[in-house]
């Protein structure tokens, strides 16, 4: 199968390795172009443009920072929309809102291409091992030709319906991932500062039923104030902000993830936004100073 990627940051670096280790012909592009050079070093072509690999490839894959990067891929000079066409499948696995994603799918079927969007749960290291859970939605029939690709990417496929599904699906599994991680943060900061050892803490938790990966994966770096980027924290917080807009519009009160988002703000502007959102334990050391 031959396979067009968008898009080579940790995710999509991680994801289309993965496709060419297994296989696939990968045709990649990414706006720094530069990115592209390790993926050609182990077999994949590569293109100056979204269009011109939308015109190479039947099934493209993107995977890109936030809405206005997933909006400028598509519909820019040199963007997907110029090359797609009837018999042509466009799979967007970036996290965005839902309305950027029905955007984006009335643009390409509009000009008689077919869309799924099919954003992940899952960080680098699942990325890397082929160990994602993914959450699509849109048309059936792409999604199911897609699943050779999904399941060398994932460990699991859900289809979810309509497009905006999947991306709502996302934002709500983020939400509570970032609410969880400041409960942690907070706990680990007042474990430290009423002298309790935070190690001591963390494997209390690790034997009880708060026991998680995330929490048994990131505390003992976090612990060492060391915040490797895995899942940036600027994206985190994108994810909190859409999340919230989308319980605006629901009429959902969400006073912890409200919390936990303005902890992340704080994050970004204390200039961590390019680590690992675990370093939002940072903002709550900061803010008790
Ligand atoms: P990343 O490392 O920051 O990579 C972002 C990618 O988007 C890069 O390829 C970047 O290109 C590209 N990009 C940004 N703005 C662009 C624009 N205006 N036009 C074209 N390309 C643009 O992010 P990531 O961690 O791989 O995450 C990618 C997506 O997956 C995000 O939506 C994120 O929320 C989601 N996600 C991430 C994780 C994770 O653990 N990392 C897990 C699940 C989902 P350049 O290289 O040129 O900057």
């Amino acid at each position: 199968m031959e396979v067009g990627f968008l898009g080579l940051g940790i995710m999509g670096k991680a994801m289309s390795m993965n496709l060419l280790k297994n296989g696939f012909k990968v045709t990649v592009w990414n706006r720094t172009l530069s990115k592209c050079d390790e993926l050609v070093e182990h077999g994949a072509s590569v293109c100056e443009t979204p269009a011109e690999v939308i015109k190479k490839c039947k099934y493209t894959i993107a995977m890109l920072s936030d809405p206005s990067a997933a909006l400028s891929v598509v519909f820019d000079k040199d963007g997907v929309l110029e090359q797609i066409c009837e018999g042509k499948g466009y799979i967007d696995m970036s996290t965005v809102d839902a309305e950027t994603s029905v955007k984006i799918n009335e643009a390409i079927t509009g000009k008689g291409g077919r869309f799924v969007e099919g954003p992940v749960s899952g960080s680098k290291k699942p990325a890397e091992d082929g160990q994602l859970i993914i959450l699509a939605a849109g048309d059936k029939a792409l999604f199911e030709e897609s699943i050779p690709a999904f399941d060398v990417l994932g460990k699991k496929s859900f289809f979810l319906g309509q497009v905006g599904n999947g991306a709502k699906m996302k934002l709500i599994v983020n939400m509570i991932m970032g609410s969880m991680m400041n409960a942690f943060s907070e706990g680990l900061v007042l474990a430290d500062k009423s002298g309790l050892s935070s190690n001591t803490l963390l494997d209390i938790l690790d034997l009880g039923a708060m026991t998680n990966p995330m929490f048994k994966g990131k505390g003992p770096s976090m612990n060492k104030s060391s915040y490797p980027p895995a899942f940036p924290l600027k994206h985190q917080q994108k994810d909190m902000r859409l999340a919230l807009a989308l319980g605006d519009e629901n009429a959902v009160s969400m006073p912890v993830a409200a919390a936990a988002n303005e902890a992340f703000k704080k994050a970004r502007s204390l200039g961590l936004g390019d680590l690992d959102f675990s370093a939002v334990i940072e903002a709550i050391k900061f803010s008790r100073e």
